[in-house]
């Protein structure tokens, strides 16, 4: 069946007609290479100086603390990796968090088989770091602290602005991946005491393959990919212009209308979460009651299994994810749901509904109804379920 309901923007989200339309032009007429010196590469270069500002502004950055990446993923490896390499000599001790995307995840894995040590930082059931536990393990070797602004699977978000004090008081760097953040949260980089914030377009409606790192003036970095002088030589490689331009430009969408698609996407939200823990027992809401995403909903079906539930899901034309997209097809449960503290049994149960801007009234209606068909049909089929009902 082909998708009625899309329910998996934290995955990732349509481009908006305006970003496309605003990018097009740098693939037909204006497809000068920004390094060229004729008029033509000239207006390309022009261009992502222009977007780089307009990005910088909303943050509340210098343009040229902003670097462009082919997206969330690039950006995490450059700033945890390059950190590690510029800092070596004054420690090798890096802190983060058990549930981080696998961006940062598996970047620090691969520093530890080369002489780094890294502290995996545990969170309580809603998924908040404790600020205590990072205080005590901040040693004087340590260079860097890497926290995730909102996680993906359960939509917490984290005390940034502590996070960052603490560093800063510490004289630690502080990187943040605030994929999930931009377009949900205002950010203010220096308010928020941000030493490096990783960002990607096509989570906030613009194109795949593009995003940027924030690099805070007099941070000790090492370049990320090395070639040509783009990117203040930091970044080689001929920029994507037309990404660049969208990207910018749903950067601009979404913090014109930030409080309007908060207060929208926070009611429908709250709307699913009631419905379905009305209509749906042995049920549990994962995340923070409050300090979650305006979109998202993430939820523990207990006797379900959460392959079961997406399937049937997707036939009944609803888009839905179980943990993140890049652990879907693995037998794993999802280290986040692991690091809240759910069992095994429950945790296979997931389901994670993440709303946006083109989701309707109707939207939610539709999946609740169809969620309450499907988790009774395939509860019939648990012995477990019987048992625990008395029947
Ligand atoms: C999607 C996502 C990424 C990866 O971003 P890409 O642009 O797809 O590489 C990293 N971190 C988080 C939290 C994400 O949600």
């Amino acid at each position: 069946m082909a998708t009625k309901v899309y329910m998996d923007y934290a995955a990732t989200t349509p481009v908006k007609k305006e970003v496309l339309d605003s990018m097009i032009p740098y693939y037909t007429e204006k497809y000068g290479n920004p390094s060229s010196v004729y008029s033509l590469g000239r207006e390309s270069r022009k261009t992502i100086d222009e977007s780089r500002e307009k990005i910088a502004n909303i943050l509340g950055a210098n343009p040229k603390e902003i670097y462009f990446t082919s997206g969330g993923s690039e950006a995490d490896n450059w700033a945890i990796k390059a950190v590690a390499m510029a800092n070596k000599d004054k420690g090798n001790h890096i802190i983060t968090s058990k549930i981080e995307h696998h961006a940062v995840l598996h970047t620090c894995e691969y520093l530890e088989k080369h002489g780094f040590e890294v502290t995996y930082l545990d969170v309580d059931e809603y998924g908040m770091v404790d600020l205590e536990q990072l205080k005590k393990s901040i040693t004087d070797k340590t260079i860097l602290i890497s926290i995730m602004f909102a996680n993906n699977e359960i939509g917490t978000i984290q005390p940034i602005k502590e996070i960052g004090q603490i560093a800063r008081e510490k004289g630690v760097y502080f990187h943040t991946d605030a994929v999930q953040a931009v377009g949900n949260v205002k950010i203010d980089v220096n308010e928020l005491n941000i030493d490096m914030m990783s960002m990607s377009a096509h989570k906030i409606y613009g194109p795949k393959g593009i995003g940027a790192l924030y690099i805070k003036k007099g941070v000790k970095i090492d370049p990320h990919i090395h070639g040509g002088a783009q990117e203040r030589k930091r970044r080689a490689g001929t920029e994507n212009v037309a990404g660049i331009v969208g990207f910018a430009k749903a950067m601009e969408l979404a913090y014109e209308n930030l409080e309007e698609h908060i207060s929208k996407l926070t009611k429908l939200r709250d709307k699913l979460i009631n419905d379905v823990k009305n209509k749906i027992d042995y049920v549990r809401l994962n995340g923070h009651p409050e300090k979650r995403l305006p979109g998202n909903a993430s939820f523990c079906i207990e006797f379900i299994e959460g392959e079961a539930l997406l399937l049937n899901l997707d036939m009944a034309g609803i888009a839905a994810s179980s943990g993140s997209a890049c652990t879907s097809g693995s037998l794993d449960p999802s280290h986040v749901l692991m690091a809240i503290g759910l069992p095994h049994e429950i945790a296979h149960g997931s389901l994670r509904l993440t709303l946006g801007d083109f989701t309707t009234e109707k939207d939610v209606d539709y999946v609740v109804e169809k969620l309450v068909e499907i988790v009774d049909r395939l509860r019939q089929m648990s012995p477990l379920y019987e048992k625990v009902k008395g029947v």
